[in-house]
Protein backbone atom coordinates (compact mmCIF):
# COMPACT_ATOMS: atom_id res chain seq x y z
CA UNK A 1 0.00 0.00 0.00
CA UNK A 2 1.26 3.32 -0.88
CA UNK A 3 0.63 6.27 1.93
CA UNK A 4 0.52 9.86 0.84
CA UNK A 5 0.12 13.19 2.66
CA UNK A 6 -0.98 16.95 2.55
CA UNK A 7 -2.27 19.66 4.37
CA UNK A 8 -5.24 21.31 4.65
CA UNK A 9 -5.71 24.72 6.37
CA UNK A 10 -9.08 24.89 8.11
CA UNK A 11 -10.23 29.03 8.25
CA UNK A 12 -12.94 29.00 11.04
CA UNK A 13 -16.07 30.63 9.81
CA UNK A 14 -16.04 32.65 13.38
CA UNK A 15 -12.70 32.46 15.41
CA UNK A 16 -13.46 29.10 17.79
CA UNK A 17 -13.30 29.90 21.56
CA UNK A 18 -12.87 27.50 24.58
CA UNK A 19 -11.77 27.92 27.85
CA UNK A 20 -7.85 27.86 27.51
CA UNK A 21 -7.35 28.39 23.29
CA UNK A 22 -8.44 30.45 20.42
CA UNK A 23 -8.51 28.85 17.32
CA UNK A 24 -8.93 30.96 13.61
CA UNK A 25 -6.83 28.41 11.63
CA UNK A 26 -6.87 24.62 11.96
CA UNK A 27 -3.75 22.72 10.53
CA UNK A 28 -4.71 18.94 9.61
CA UNK A 29 -3.19 16.12 7.50
CA UNK A 30 -5.48 14.18 4.68
CA UNK A 31 -3.40 10.83 4.70
CA UNK A 32 -4.26 8.12 1.51
CA UNK A 33 -3.29 4.39 1.59
CA UNK A 34 -3.80 4.25 -2.34
CA UNK A 35 -7.69 5.06 -3.42
CA UNK A 36 -8.22 5.48 1.02
CA UNK A 37 -8.72 8.76 2.77
CA UNK A 38 -8.30 9.64 6.22
CA UNK A 39 -8.07 12.87 8.21
CA UNK A 40 -5.37 13.52 10.87
CA UNK A 41 -7.06 16.72 13.31
CA UNK A 42 -4.35 17.01 15.62
CA UNK A 43 -4.66 19.04 19.28
CA UNK A 44 -1.74 20.80 20.85
CA UNK A 45 -3.47 20.39 24.19
CA UNK A 46 -2.54 16.81 23.70
CA UNK A 47 0.90 17.70 22.11
CA UNK A 48 0.07 16.64 18.34
CA UNK A 49 0.42 19.59 15.88
CA UNK A 50 0.82 18.82 11.86
CA UNK A 51 4.55 18.30 12.20
CA UNK A 52 4.29 15.40 14.44
CA UNK A 53 1.85 14.22 12.31
CA UNK A 54 3.71 14.03 9.39
CA UNK A 55 6.71 12.95 11.74
CA UNK A 56 4.46 9.52 12.52
CA UNK A 57 3.42 9.20 8.51
CA UNK A 58 7.11 9.09 7.81
CA UNK A 59 8.03 6.70 10.23
CA UNK A 60 5.40 3.93 9.37
CA UNK A 61 4.43 4.50 5.77
CA UNK A 62 6.85 1.80 4.36
CA UNK A 63 5.38 -0.41 7.57
CA UNK A 64 1.54 -1.28 6.22
CA UNK A 65 2.00 -3.82 4.19
CA UNK A 66 0.02 -5.03 1.02
CA UNK A 67 -3.67 -6.16 2.55
CA UNK A 68 -5.57 -2.92 3.57
CA UNK A 69 -8.01 -6.25 4.90
CA UNK A 70 -5.44 -7.13 7.84
CA UNK A 71 -6.33 -3.36 9.70
CA UNK A 72 -6.66 -5.18 13.40
CA UNK A 73 -2.82 -6.43 12.82
CA UNK A 74 -1.76 -3.29 10.99
CA UNK A 75 -2.91 -0.73 13.65
CA UNK A 76 -1.87 -3.08 16.45
CA UNK A 77 1.61 -2.76 14.93
CA UNK A 78 1.34 0.86 14.50
CA UNK A 79 0.49 1.02 18.38
CA UNK A 80 3.24 -1.48 19.41
CA UNK A 81 5.99 0.75 17.55
CA UNK A 82 4.79 4.37 18.03
CA UNK A 83 2.81 5.83 21.44
CA UNK A 84 0.92 8.69 21.43
CA UNK A 85 0.02 10.10 18.08
CA UNK A 86 -3.40 9.11 18.41
CA UNK A 87 -3.95 11.48 15.22
CA UNK A 88 -2.06 9.88 12.55
CA UNK A 89 -2.76 6.76 13.59
CA UNK A 90 -6.95 7.69 13.16
CA UNK A 91 -5.69 9.08 10.03
CA UNK A 92 -4.66 6.07 8.77
CA UNK A 93 -7.31 3.94 10.78
CA UNK A 94 -9.66 6.22 8.63
CA UNK A 95 -7.98 5.55 5.20
CA UNK A 96 -8.18 1.65 5.80
CA UNK A 97 -11.99 1.23 6.22
CA UNK A 98 -12.27 3.59 3.61
CA UNK A 99 -10.05 1.47 0.94
CA UNK A 100 -11.10 -1.89 2.43
CA UNK A 101 -15.16 -0.50 1.88
CA UNK A 102 -14.56 1.11 -1.27
CA UNK A 103 -13.11 -2.16 -2.68
CA UNK A 104 -16.30 -3.81 -1.75
CA UNK A 105 -18.43 -1.36 -3.30
CA UNK A 106 -20.59 -0.57 0.04
CA UNK A 107 -20.61 2.30 2.59
CA UNK A 108 -18.05 1.41 5.91
CA UNK A 109 -21.22 2.07 8.25
CA UNK A 110 -22.13 -1.54 6.13
CA UNK A 111 -18.82 -2.95 6.61
CA UNK A 112 -18.97 -2.33 9.99
CA UNK A 113 -22.91 -3.99 9.99
CA UNK A 114 -24.35 -1.18 11.05
CA UNK A 115 -27.27 1.41 10.60
CA UNK A 116 -26.68 4.18 8.46
CA UNK A 117 -29.79 5.63 7.58
CA UNK A 118 -31.36 6.52 11.41
CA UNK A 119 -31.66 10.28 11.76
CA UNK A 120 -27.64 11.18 13.47
CA UNK A 121 -28.87 14.28 15.31
CA UNK A 122 -25.50 16.49 16.26
CA UNK A 123 -25.35 19.40 18.58
CA UNK A 124 -23.94 22.66 16.93
CA UNK A 125 -21.13 24.38 19.04
CA UNK A 126 -21.61 28.06 20.37
CA UNK A 127 -17.68 29.31 21.44
CA UNK A 128 -16.80 31.56 23.79
CA UNK A 129 -17.48 35.37 22.39
CA UNK A 130 -19.64 38.75 23.85
CA UNK A 131 -22.82 37.65 24.32
CA UNK A 132 -24.53 39.11 21.49
CA UNK A 133 -22.33 37.35 19.42
CA UNK A 134 -23.30 34.20 20.97
CA UNK A 135 -27.06 35.12 20.46
CA UNK A 136 -26.10 36.08 17.02
CA UNK A 137 -24.59 33.02 16.43
CA UNK A 138 -27.05 30.56 18.04
CA UNK A 139 -29.66 32.32 15.54
CA UNK A 140 -27.65 32.46 12.34
CA UNK A 141 -27.29 28.34 13.15
CA UNK A 142 -31.12 27.77 13.47
CA UNK A 143 -32.53 24.57 12.98
CA UNK A 144 -30.73 22.70 15.27
CA UNK A 145 -32.41 20.32 17.92
CA UNK A 146 -29.22 20.80 19.93
CA UNK A 147 -26.39 23.47 21.03
CA UNK A 148 -23.42 22.96 22.96
CA UNK A 149 -22.20 25.91 24.61
CA UNK A 150 -18.86 26.62 25.50
CA UNK A 151 -17.99 27.99 29.16
CA UNK A 152 -15.00 28.19 31.58
CA UNK A 153 -14.34 31.90 31.69
CA UNK A 154 -15.59 34.12 33.46
CA UNK A 155 -19.15 35.56 33.61
CA UNK A 156 -20.26 32.39 31.48
CA UNK A 157 -23.61 31.56 32.93
CA UNK A 158 -24.46 34.91 31.18
CA UNK A 159 -23.57 33.36 28.48
CA UNK A 160 -25.69 30.00 28.53
CA UNK A 161 -28.47 32.44 29.75
CA UNK A 162 -28.04 34.70 26.23
CA UNK A 163 -27.64 30.88 24.05
CA UNK A 164 -31.42 30.02 26.12
CA UNK A 165 -32.64 33.60 25.44
CA UNK A 166 -32.91 32.63 21.32
CA UNK A 167 -33.74 29.08 21.55
CA UNK A 168 -35.81 26.70 22.77
CA UNK A 169 -33.50 23.23 22.09
CA UNK A 170 -31.24 21.54 24.00
CA UNK A 171 -28.68 22.61 25.21
CA UNK A 172 -25.60 20.99 26.70
CA UNK A 173 -22.65 22.71 28.27
CA UNK A 174 -19.13 22.46 28.03
CA UNK A 175 -16.21 23.82 30.61
CA UNK A 176 -13.12 22.28 28.65
CA UNK A 177 -11.99 21.66 32.46
CA UNK A 178 -11.91 25.60 32.93
CA UNK A 179 -13.63 25.73 36.51
CA UNK A 180 -12.15 24.32 40.30
CA UNK A 181 -14.78 21.80 41.76
CA UNK A 182 -16.31 24.34 44.34
CA UNK A 183 -17.04 26.58 41.48
CA UNK A 184 -18.29 24.22 39.46
CA UNK A 185 -20.30 22.97 41.97
CA UNK A 186 -21.95 26.41 42.39
CA UNK A 187 -22.50 26.86 38.79
CA UNK A 188 -23.85 23.95 37.72
CA UNK A 189 -26.70 24.50 40.61
CA UNK A 190 -27.47 27.76 38.89
CA UNK A 191 -27.45 26.37 35.26
CA UNK A 192 -30.24 23.91 36.18
CA UNK A 193 -32.28 26.88 35.58
CA UNK A 194 -31.44 26.96 31.95
CA UNK A 195 -32.48 23.22 31.58
CA UNK A 196 -29.25 21.88 30.54
CA UNK A 197 -29.08 18.63 28.55
CA UNK A 198 -25.59 17.67 30.35
CA UNK A 199 -22.59 18.95 31.42
CA UNK A 200 -19.20 18.41 29.83
CA UNK A 201 -15.69 18.95 31.70
CA UNK A 202 -16.67 20.61 33.85
CA UNK A 203 -12.58 20.46 35.90
CA UNK A 204 -9.75 19.19 35.48
CA UNK A 205 -10.37 15.12 34.76
CA UNK A 206 -7.83 14.59 37.36
CA UNK A 207 -9.48 16.08 40.16
CA UNK A 208 -10.96 12.61 40.56
CA UNK A 209 -12.41 13.61 44.50
CA UNK A 210 -13.79 17.19 42.55
CA UNK A 211 -15.79 15.23 40.26
CA UNK A 212 -16.90 12.54 42.75
CA UNK A 213 -18.25 15.29 44.34
CA UNK A 214 -19.92 17.08 41.70
CA UNK A 215 -21.46 13.67 40.40
CA UNK A 216 -23.23 13.18 43.84
CA UNK A 217 -24.41 16.52 44.77
CA UNK A 218 -25.33 18.18 41.19
CA UNK A 219 -27.65 15.75 39.62
CA UNK A 220 -27.15 16.77 36.63
CA UNK A 221 -25.02 14.49 34.10
CA UNK A 222 -21.57 14.16 33.58
CA UNK A 223 -19.49 13.48 30.41
CA UNK A 224 -15.67 13.39 30.57
CA UNK A 225 -13.47 14.78 28.03
CA UNK A 226 -10.25 15.96 28.72
CA UNK A 227 -7.61 13.40 28.88
CA UNK A 228 -9.76 10.29 28.31
CA UNK A 229 -7.89 8.91 25.11
CA UNK A 230 -8.58 4.90 24.45
CA UNK A 231 -10.63 2.18 26.08
CA UNK A 232 -7.66 1.72 28.90
CA UNK A 233 -8.50 5.00 30.32
CA UNK A 234 -12.05 4.34 30.87
CA UNK A 235 -12.21 2.19 34.06
CA UNK A 236 -10.39 5.25 35.62
CA UNK A 237 -13.30 6.95 35.79
CA UNK A 238 -16.16 4.53 36.49
CA UNK A 239 -18.22 6.66 39.51
CA UNK A 240 -17.00 9.52 38.48
CA UNK A 241 -19.33 10.57 35.36
CA UNK A 242 -22.49 9.14 33.67
CA UNK A 243 -20.77 9.19 30.34
CA UNK A 244 -17.84 9.73 28.23
CA UNK A 245 -16.69 11.68 24.83
CA UNK A 246 -15.04 9.87 22.20
CA UNK A 247 -13.39 11.46 19.27
CA UNK A 248 -11.47 9.50 16.66
CA UNK A 249 -8.23 11.98 16.55
CA UNK A 250 -7.99 11.40 20.42
CA UNK A 251 -8.32 7.21 20.34
CA UNK A 252 -6.53 6.44 17.46
CA UNK A 253 -9.47 6.11 14.93
CA UNK A 254 -12.50 3.79 13.89
CA UNK A 255 -11.59 0.60 15.25
CA UNK A 256 -10.56 1.71 18.90
CA UNK A 257 -13.82 3.87 19.03
CA UNK A 258 -15.88 0.88 18.61
CA UNK A 259 -13.95 -1.10 21.59
CA UNK A 260 -14.34 2.28 23.78
CA UNK A 261 -17.91 2.34 22.90
CA UNK A 262 -18.29 -1.49 24.01
CA UNK A 263 -15.94 -1.08 27.36
CA UNK A 264 -18.31 2.45 28.28
CA UNK A 265 -21.48 -0.13 27.62
CA UNK A 266 -19.76 -2.80 30.27
CA UNK A 267 -19.34 -0.19 32.69
CA UNK A 268 -22.80 1.80 32.31
CA UNK A 269 -22.12 4.57 30.82
CA UNK A 270 -23.20 6.86 28.02
CA UNK A 271 -21.36 7.46 24.93
CA UNK A 272 -20.67 10.61 22.99
CA UNK A 273 -19.09 11.21 20.13
CA UNK A 274 -17.33 14.11 19.22
CA UNK A 275 -14.93 15.44 17.27
CA UNK A 276 -12.82 18.69 16.90
CA UNK A 277 -12.21 20.96 14.20
CA UNK A 278 -11.98 18.76 10.99
CA UNK A 279 -13.16 18.70 7.46
CA UNK A 280 -16.21 16.36 6.26
CA UNK A 281 -13.57 13.17 5.80
CA UNK A 282 -12.90 13.09 9.60
CA UNK A 283 -16.71 13.69 10.28
CA UNK A 284 -17.79 11.21 8.06
CA UNK A 285 -15.62 8.53 9.65
CA UNK A 286 -17.07 9.46 12.95
CA UNK A 287 -20.63 9.34 11.71
CA UNK A 288 -20.36 5.86 10.20
CA UNK A 289 -20.42 4.50 14.14
CA UNK A 290 -23.27 7.03 15.25
CA UNK A 291 -26.10 4.89 15.66
CA UNK A 292 -24.08 2.75 18.57
CA UNK A 293 -24.11 5.92 20.82
CA UNK A 294 -26.52 8.59 22.98
CA UNK A 295 -25.15 12.34 22.08
CA UNK A 296 -23.54 13.20 18.96
CA UNK A 297 -21.18 16.33 18.93
CA UNK A 298 -20.31 16.49 14.78
CA UNK A 299 -20.15 19.86 13.69
CA UNK A 300 -16.62 20.28 13.03
CA UNK A 301 -16.94 20.23 9.23
CA UNK A 302 -19.70 23.16 9.84
CA UNK A 303 -17.68 25.49 11.73
CA UNK A 304 -15.09 26.10 9.08
CA UNK A 305 -15.89 28.09 5.72
CA UNK A 306 -13.25 25.83 3.20
CA UNK A 307 -14.08 22.17 3.72
CA UNK A 308 -12.42 21.24 0.90
CA UNK A 309 -14.53 17.72 0.71
CA UNK A 310 -18.59 16.83 0.58
CA UNK A 311 -20.73 14.27 0.57
CA UNK A 312 -22.27 14.46 4.21
CA UNK A 313 -25.50 16.10 4.02
CA UNK A 314 -26.92 18.14 6.63
CA UNK A 315 -30.91 19.06 7.28
CA UNK A 316 -32.27 20.19 10.15
CA UNK A 317 -29.98 19.49 12.62
CA UNK A 318 -29.55 15.76 11.24
CA UNK A 319 -26.66 14.84 9.74
CA UNK A 320 -27.14 11.45 6.85
CA UNK A 321 -24.71 9.53 5.79
CA UNK A 322 -23.72 9.01 2.08
CA UNK A 323 -24.66 5.98 -0.20
CA UNK A 324 -21.51 5.78 -1.76
CA UNK A 325 -18.34 3.10 -1.22
CA UNK A 326 -16.16 4.31 1.70
CA UNK A 327 -16.51 7.33 3.82
CA UNK A 328 -19.00 8.51 1.21
CA UNK A 329 -16.57 11.76 0.80
CA UNK A 330 -14.85 13.63 -2.09
CA UNK A 331 -12.76 16.48 -2.96
CA UNK A 332 -14.88 19.34 -3.73
CA UNK A 333 -12.91 20.22 -6.81
CA UNK A 334 -13.08 16.88 -8.20
MG1 LIG B 1 -15.32 18.62 25.11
Amino acid sequence: MRLTYHTIDLELKHPFRISRSVTELKKNVIVHTDEGVGEAAPSEYYGENAETVIQCLERVKDQLGDDPFQIESILSNLNKNISGNFSAKAAIDMALHDLVAKRLCIPVYRLLGLDGNMPLVTSYTIGIDTLDKMKEKTKLAEGFAVYKVKVGVKDDLEMVKAVREVTDAKIRVDANAGWNADEALEKIKQLKEYDIEFMEQPIDPQDKDGLKRIKEKTGVPIIIDEQLMTSKDIPNFVGLCDGINIKLAKCGGIREALRMIHVARAHGLKVMLGCTIESSVGIAAAAQLGSLVDFLDLDGNLLVANDPFEGLKLDKGKLHLSDLPGLGVVPKDR
